[in-house]
């Protein structure tokens, strides 16, 4: 059984209030979990770190972060194992995507900083520069389905860029956000400059949100939770950076290369348990390959692993979906029921026949389920792929057309003939109810920091 305490000022601190941690695996008890309902303390110990952490030069927190990338690294097999028992994704995927992309954060990040250009303005008798200030102590609310992956996406650039954290995992899957405390602080990472607390949602990520020397807050999670958080932060101007939900289209054009399309669009599908806020859940075929598209697409899905949902009440709602796809009048090809044993499974589930106006086919599910829609031109495969509330992401898969095609899809991401193929320097983040603001980069640079101008006038 393992203890996750939160981490203030330097210190691991036990709580009396404690909650179980469930595997979805086999619903047996894997943690315990402080319950945290307020984070005055680490605020104040974030604060006092503040002025020592940002008083580092650039290089000497770049150095930082390459050091914890390296401890990570050294201890990568512990990551993807905790990170597989939380959340219940095969050890594999923890390793190869959660443990390794990871790692990458901090040292990516690492780099960006020692090759991060100064900007000047020069005019005829003055100079302009930008001064990139810290924004201060800083709230990082991650959800369930990347636990570490997505949270050191946001510590690693906010620690770059001189601010003090208080990161607050989901409730769900806190072993490797504990276990990264661990490691930072066995480094020597100094007091205060990473505090981590757990807890249920409501409770603890509102009171960081509502907390007013929390200066920034960059939140990942559901679109109805950005929805209250955007509320309570607004009014106090924090810098807001939202990465919401998704219900991302797979767009199969006519002279799609099958070989690299059906394998490409299936781990699109089904990745994670399809719980990837950039998973491709709708797929939309042309009419004139669309038979042999799904004859080749189930043929490969009998041999793709995934595992469980995150918990019984995700696989609740997912269940609720399919048979919501049922009632709908859709037709189930592949999948639609749970594997008989302990655990939150659920059959990968392909189903066809549905409008792409169906509730089934526009509201996010994030799980195990895919819908196809057949469409006989172009255009009305844009129509169809920009049709949802949200636009976080898409993919194109043609042999000539996928580039002007997916300039015409309203997400925030298009991949042509791949998916998730990520570089980090790129802007990542959605449009429409998929959030507001970007994160990669120079714009996760621009979040973390306070653009000064200093003008000089010369003499
Ligand atoms: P939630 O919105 O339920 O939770 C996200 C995080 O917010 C969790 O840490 C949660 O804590 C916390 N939280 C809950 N209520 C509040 C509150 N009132 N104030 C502050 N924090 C709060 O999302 P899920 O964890 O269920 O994650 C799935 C969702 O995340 C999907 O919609 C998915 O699309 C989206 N997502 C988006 C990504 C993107 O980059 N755009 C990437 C990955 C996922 P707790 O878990 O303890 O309740």
């Amino acid at each position: 059984m393992i203890h996750v305490e939160n981490l203030v000022g330097g210190e691991f601190v036990e709580l009396e209030e404690n909650f179980d941690n469930i595997s979805p695996l086999d619903f047996s008890v894997i943690a315990k979990i402080p319950r945290t309902r307020y984070v005055g303390d680490a605020v104040i110990s974030a604060k006092k770190a503040l002025p020592g952490w940002s008083g580092l030069s650039l290089l000497e927190r770049c150095d930082w972060l390459d050091k914890i990338a390296n401890a990570l690294e050294a201890n990568i097999d512990e990551v993807a194992r905790l990170e597989s028992l939380d959340t219940g994704k095969p050890l594999d995927v923890a390793l190869n995507v959660d443990a390794t992309r990871s790692v990458n954060n901090f040292r990516f990040f690492a780099n960006f900083g020692r090759n991060l250009e100064s900007q000047e303005f020069e005019m005829d008798d003055a100079i302009n520069y930008v001064l990139r200030k810290p924004v201060g102590v800083v709230g990082l609310i991650s959800p369930w389905n990347l636990p570490l992956y997505l949270l050191s996406w946001k510590i690693a650039p906010a620690l770059l860029m001189g601010n003090t954290i208080i990161a607050k995992p989901s409730e769900l899957t806190p072993l490797t956000a504990h276990f990264l405390g661990k490691v930072c602080t066995k480094l020597g990472l100094p007091d205060g400059v990473l505090n981590i607390v757990n807890g249920y949602g409501p409770e603890v990520g509102q009171a960081i949100v509502e907390h007013p020397e929390i200066r920034a807050i960059s939140f990942t999670g559901g679109t109805e939770t950005g929805k209250i958080v955007a509320a309570t932060a607004a009014p106090m101007f924090k810098k807001l950076s939202l990465e919401l939900g998704g219900k991302n289209a797979s767009l199969i054009l006519s002279d799609a290369d099958l070989d690299i399309t059906v394998p490409g669009v299936l781990r699109a599908s089904f990745l994670n348990s399809g719980q990837i806020c950039l998973c491709g859940s709708r797929i939309l075929v042309h009419s004139s390959i669309y038979d042999d598209f799904i004859s080749r697409y189930l043929e490969e899905l009998k041999t793709f692993k995934i595992g469980p949902v995150i918990s019984d009440d995700h696989r609740t709602k997912v269940l609720s979906y399919i048979q919501l796809a049922i009632e709908e009048g859709g037709e189930i090809l592949a999948g639609g029921s749970c594997p008989d044993k302990l655990g939150a499974w659920i059959e990968p589930t392909v189903i066809a026949g549905l409008s792409h106006k169906s509730r089934t086919a526009t509201e996010e599910i994030f799980g195990p389920v895919v819908t196809i829609h057949e469409f006989d031109s172009d255009e009305q495969a844009v129509e169809m792929a920009n049709s949802t509330q949200y636009g976080l992401a898409g993919s194109v898969w043609s042999k000539s057309k996928g580039r002007e095609i997916a300039e015409k899809i309203d997400s925030g991401m298009v991949w042509v003939n791949t998916w998730l193929h990520r570089d980090l320097r790129v802007p990542f983040g959605g449009v429409k109810d998929s959030g507001v603001g970007r994160e990669g980069g120079l714009w996760s640079v621009g979040f973390f920091s306070e653009a000064v101008n200093i003008c000089i006038m010369e003499d």
